[in-house]
């Protein structure tokens, strides 16, 4: 694109050669080209060079067919003819005329080539500034952080840049509404380097105009649009200093409706915000298969939050001396009451501890209500390491968390141990729903069950990985219900397991999931989009007569989606349909890349 094509307001003023003007401080590196009449070039001029340029060649013809017949003739070259000798001054003038024209530009252009960096191939495409200062070449990175500090350090404000800089290709874009003069301001000293962009929310006031100010500084600075990426219609207070930093806009993910999934005796319609196609339309036909053989029922087994600190001594022994000190029964109410005293809804449960030479880990579990847990545990991990000081003041605290806890990793310890929830849910399906609505049959999917996964996942040597889809229904549900989408991880360990039963007539199935991780009060979870998915599953925040009953009665929602889902995929693959259907519905021919938001 031509950067002289580009509308929006330029910020400082035309140099002495009124081509280049500085689009912002010089500290920033970036300028652009200002838009200016009088270097669109006119019509004549391409005539001009067309035709110099196809007097060129065809003189270059003639002049080596000639060159040729006299090889062959055996005459000699310096003698030259009339038209010879005008066609090769014909051929150096046109020469001349193509050299002066193209070029010096060429030359220029080998000349101002940023040097190549590990950035060059991220950012080929950016043509991002090559600014020569001070003998030293410089680039901008594409996604360089707006408060760079490598920047400031080493492109003084102050000081002018150097004078030559080559344009940068930029995109146009939509400058977000209601910019005022005084933001103007703000976005050339986001720009310039002077204010850091996360401080513009506490400098402003107002989280919408300091992301719409973000935003515009952003574009400026790297030259590309966020248009389609939608700024309004989205509450930016409600992020402010606990979900999201530096806000520039939100994403916009379709959010689907399967079910009804009927278990435990109740209806529930499932959120699920995806971009897979095929995948609400197969846990809808799970749920439907469910339904019609009378619904599916669930046990939550166990529901505890983990933080897992790791500690060091000067010896094993004295390592050892903790662990049996943080075990033994007699210490546990005494840690108990401590750790406890970090919420109203913190209950330790356990601690279980495993050594590594000196070094101590220990996995502390314990009942968080309605919340997720990470922060009301770890709250309560702090409390207990504060008091073991007492007692252990040898123990170095090394980290509060140790990864034997183990978050967003996958980790035998969840697999085996549990984390967050712990639910087995299971059904009856019987074989006229697998025949009319799964179109397979009982024996099929039981085999298939055991060959997949199964044996399969065994060869494929998998932590928690025995079912065939898991983790697209907790993504999906967690996104559209404000969990923490990284723990789907450990939250898809999943083994699902398939028999056929009443003499081979119907099938029962089961899915056992450790450690389903969801909250409903916390983190994403009050956020208007969020909460409302939430409300539809009928466990929005907290729960005031049973606390924790909302997130658990949401994980076996979790658990009873997965089923429904892991039934009706493996009915697609028993029975050829699975290439077929997301051929139909996974596919699109059409451009969706220019759909507005
Ligand atoms: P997490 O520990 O999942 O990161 P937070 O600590 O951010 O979640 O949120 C839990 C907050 O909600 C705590 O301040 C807690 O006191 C409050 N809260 C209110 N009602 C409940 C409830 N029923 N269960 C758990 N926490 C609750």
């Amino acid at each position: 694109m031509d950067v002289r094509q580009r509308p929006s307001k330029p910020i400082a003023a035309a140099d002495s050669s009124g081509k280049l003007k500085a689009k912002h401080s010089p500290s920033t590196l970036k300028y652009y080209v200002e838009e200016d009449p009088s270097l669109k070039v006119p019509a004549s001029l391409y005539f001009v060079n067309a035709s110099v340029i196809c007097a060129f060649f065809t003189l270059l013809y003639y002049l080596l067919s000639r060159w040729r017949e006299k090889i062959r003739s055996a005459s000699p070259l310096h003698v030259l003819s009339a038209p010879e000798l005008a066609a090769l001054l014909a051929f150096a003038a046109s020469s001349v005329y193509l050299l002066g024209f193209f070029g010096v530009e060429f030359f220029q252009s080998l000349l101002l080539r940023p040097s190549s960096d590990i950035w060059a191939d991220d950012c080929e495409e950016e043509k991002v500034v090559s600014v020569v200062a001070e003998g030293v070449s410089q680039k901008s990175p594409c996604g360089q952080a707006l408060d760079d500090e490598t920047l400031k350090l080493e492109f003084d404000p102050v000081k002018p840049a150097a004078p030559k800089a080559k344009a940068v290709e930029t995109e146009k874009w939509d400058e977000p509404i209601g910019l005022t003069e005084e933001d103007e301001e703000v976005i050339a000293s986001v720009v310039a380097g002077t204010t850091p962009s996360y401080s513009l929310e506490k400098k402003l006031g107002d989280c919408r105009r300091a992301a719409a100010v973000r935003r515009e500084a952003l574009q400026r600075m790297t030259g590309k649009s966020l248009a389609g990426l939608p700024l309004e219609g989205f509450d930016y207070e409600s992020i402010l200093g606990q979900c999201c930093e530096m806000p520039v806009g939100y994403v916009q993910i379709p959010v689907g409706i399967a079910g009804p999934l009927v278990l435990d005796g109740q209806k529930y319609s499932v959120p699920m915000a995806t971009t897979e196609g095929c995948l609400v339309a197969s846990l809808n036909r799970g749920c439907k298969a469910i339904a019609l053989s009378g619904g599916a029922s669930s046990v939550v087994l166990r529901d505890g939050m983990t933080r897992a600190p790791v500690v060091r001594f000067s010896s094993a022994k004295r390592a050892a001396e903790l662990k049996f000190y943080l075990e033994s029964p007699e210490n546990f109410e005494a840690l108990s009451s401590v750790f406890n005293s970090s919420s109203r809804f913190a209950r330790l449960q356990s601690i279980k501890c495993a050594i590594a030479g000196k070094n101590l880990y220990l996995r502390f579990s314990c009942s968080t209500g309605d919340a997720m847990g990470m922060n009301m545990v770890s709250k309560g991990v702090q409390n207990v390491m504060n008091f073991l000081e007492k007692d252990f003041p040898d123990m170095d605290v090394m980290g509060i968390s140790g990864n034997y806890c183990s978050d967003k990793k996958p980790a035998a310890v969840n697999w085996i141990e549990g984390r967050g929830k712990s639910v087995v849910c299971e059904a009856v399906i019987k074989g006229d729903m697998v025949r009319k609505v799964l179109k397979t049959s009982v024996n099929a999917l039981v085999e298939l069950n055991m060959l997949k996964n199964l044996t399969g996942s065994a060869m494929a040597g998998a932590l928690g990985g025995f079912n065939a889809q898991a983790s697209n229904i907790v993504s999906a549900i967690y996104i559209a219900t404000g969990q923490d989408p990284a723990q789907n991880v450990e939250s898809s360990h999943c083994i699902t397991m398939m028999e056929a039963i009443n003499d081979g007539q119907d099938l029962h199935i089961s899915v056992t999931m450790p450690s389903i991780e969801v909250g409903t009060v916390g983190g994403g979870t009050q956020l208007a989009s969020q909460s409302a998915c939430l409300n539809l599953l009928g466990v929005k925040g907290a729960n005031r007569e049973a606390p924790g009953s909302n997130s658990r009665l949401l994980a076996t929602v979790v658990a009873g989606s997965v089923l429904a889902a892991e039934l009706s995929l493996m009915s697609a693959i028993a029975a050829g349909h699975l290439v077929q259907s997301h051929m139909k519905y996974n596919r699109s021919n059409k451009d969706v890349s220019k759909a507005s938001p």
